[in-house]
């Protein structure tokens, strides 16, 4: 088997291939940085995440290329309402951005930023009036002419045929019932940000940045290019347009979009109040882990409905499998292997590659290893256990650590950044007090509650007594509960 996920260009699940030996270059479009990002936002990003690491899992080489956009037009309106230059603007949101998905332990791409690439936009621009494919307006801007392009509408697979010659569209917030001439460049209006070209002053839309910088990156083809589903019209029909008139050749082979997030049920909107930036939600006390399990839980293409129940189910997931591999390093089993445990380990292996290879079902992966993890915990309470197969599911467990990435625990020291972030930035009023009591109130995280067990078991081997008592108690007053079984010590938040 290989890997097979929908394909938004054919309309069909399909085998994905890369065009060059075992090279996927692979383009997704990045963050708008002009706020804190949300939820919504990460989810495609982790969806992309789980992508790239699965590509990289199956033994692809990745050329993995992600563009910031740090101009548009909110962020000339806010750059210049606050009086910052857009660099200046674009900075702290990017750095935040970059900040979050290693929060959430998104891998990062390598970052192509829009304003790096000006000089670069306006050639392409210019080469494309000189087929006939743009043209200027009177204010000095360039349009895109659709109805001289006849692929238009393959990706959303629209029907343009009756559409205005001309018409244009002149904003960012692209109309998306309709296709319209976009803007390609946009003269700058008095008092806005500008860049001196070689097709005059002014700025670049949006589509063109993503055509000019993945082609530069990876070539005029390339395999693979991703986004949120809201980015197949205009923004990724755009893009094909643009690129393929001025080469003549196809462009992205596979287009993978992910679904939009859903949070209790209804779109996410500020006046709804169901608005969550990453940042609010640790403010309000919930695991960067809990919060990256449940945005990876749902396969990319069903709709995620993101729930504090289901946050909060997540947490306890992540819990369940960090115990488990602890239980499985400290525990003194006998020596020797059991056939049973190796074929589990086997199967689940298996069972999580072939459920990511079938359009990435991640659902089925996460049950996957809680079934190993159900089925491990009665042998262990069995005795059925041996070393050798501690090692292997181990094994299954970095396996399915190499893609939801949620084992390390390190969610204390993230979550004390941003708090540090919330206090420097005069946000006390949105710190909830369980992060407060998470973060200072002495939870210890799950790896600092192993460290001590096995302090405490030295302690006691060594019959220093006072001190492995003395452990015990701190650990108690912590809200842990030690228990001692015939097969090692095992804990458990109160
Ligand atoms: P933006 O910063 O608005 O350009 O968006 C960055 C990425 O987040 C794009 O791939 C969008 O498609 C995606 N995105 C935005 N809102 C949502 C949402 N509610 N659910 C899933 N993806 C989203
Ligand atoms: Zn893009």
């Amino acid at each position: 088997m290989a890997l097979r996920f929908y394909n938004t260009l054919s309309g069909k699940i399909e085998e994905f291939r890369p065009l060059q030996d075992n090279q996927v270059r692979m383009y997704a479009c990045g963050p708008t940085v002009y706020d804190y990002g949300h939820i919504g936002n990460f989810r495609t990003f982790i969806a992309v995440d789980v992508l790239r690491r699965f590509l990289r899992q199956s033994g692809y080489t990745l050329h993995h290329v992600m563009n910031i956009t740090d101009v548009d037009d909110k962020i000339i309106r806010n750059s210049s309402r606050d009086g910052l230059t857009v660099k200046q603007y674009t900075a702290k949101y990017e750095k935040a951005f970059l900040e979050d998905a290693s929060t959430l332990n998104i891998e990062q791409p390598v970052l192509v930023r829009a304003t790096d690439h000006i000089p670069e936009m306006a050639q392409f621009i210019a080469r494309l009036e000189q087929k006939g494919f743009a043209y200027r307006t009177e204010d000095g801007s360039y349009y895109f002419r659709i109805a001289k392009f006849p692929g238009y509408g393959k990706l959303s697979k629209r029907d343009f045929a009756g559409m205005e010659d001309g018409a244009r569209v002149d904003v960012d917030d692209y109309d998306k019932d309709s296709a319209r001439d976009f803007a390609l460049w946009k003269s700058p209006k008095p008092g806005e940000a500008f860049w001196e070209t070689i097709i005059g002053r002014g700025r670049p839309g949006w589509h063109i940045e993503c055509s000019v910088m993945s082609m530069r990156e990876l070539g005029e083809s390339f395999d693979l290019h991703a986004g949120g589903e809201d980015l197949i019209f205009p923004h990724h029909e755009n893009e094909i347009a643009q690129s393929e008139a001025l080469t003549g050749k196809p462009f992205a082979r596979f287009w993978f979009h992910a679904r939009f997030l859903l949070v209790e049920g209804e779109k996410m909107s500020k006046s709804l109040g169901n608005f969550f930036t990453l940042r609010d939600l640790v403010l309000k006390g919930h695991k960067p882990s809990s919060i990256r399990y449940l945005l990876s839980s749902v396969p990319y293409r069903n709709q995620l409905n993101f729930t504090f129940d289901g946050l909060k189910q997540a947490a306890t997931s992540v819990e369940r499998l960090r115990n488990f591999r602890f239980r499985l390093t400290t525990a003194n089993f006998p020596p020797g292997a059991s056939e049973s445990m190796a074929q589990l380990a086997r199967e689940t292996i298996e069972r999580m590659k072939s459920a990511l290879e079938d359009d990435l079902n991640t659902a089925q992966a996460q049950a996957a290893i809680f079934e190993m993890v159900r089925k491990a915990n009665a042998a262990i309470d069995s005795g059925e256990i041996r070393t050798d197969d501690a090692a292997k599911l181990l094994t299954a467990l970095e396996k399915f650590d190499q893609i939801f990435a949620v084992l390390k625990d390190d969610d204390v020291p993230k979550m004390n950044s941003i708090l540090d972030w919330a206090r420097a930035e005069a946000r006390e009023k949105e710190i909830g007090k369980e992060l407060i009591e998470i973060v200072q109130s002495g939870e210890l995280s799950d790896a600092q509650v192993n460290q001590k067990i096995v302090e405490m078991e030295q302690a006691r081997r060594g019959r220093n007594f006072s001190k492995s008592d003395a452990i015990r108690a701190e650990l108690a007053s912590a809200g842990i509960v030690v228990e001692n079984t015939k097969d090692g010590v095992r804990w458990k938040r109160k």
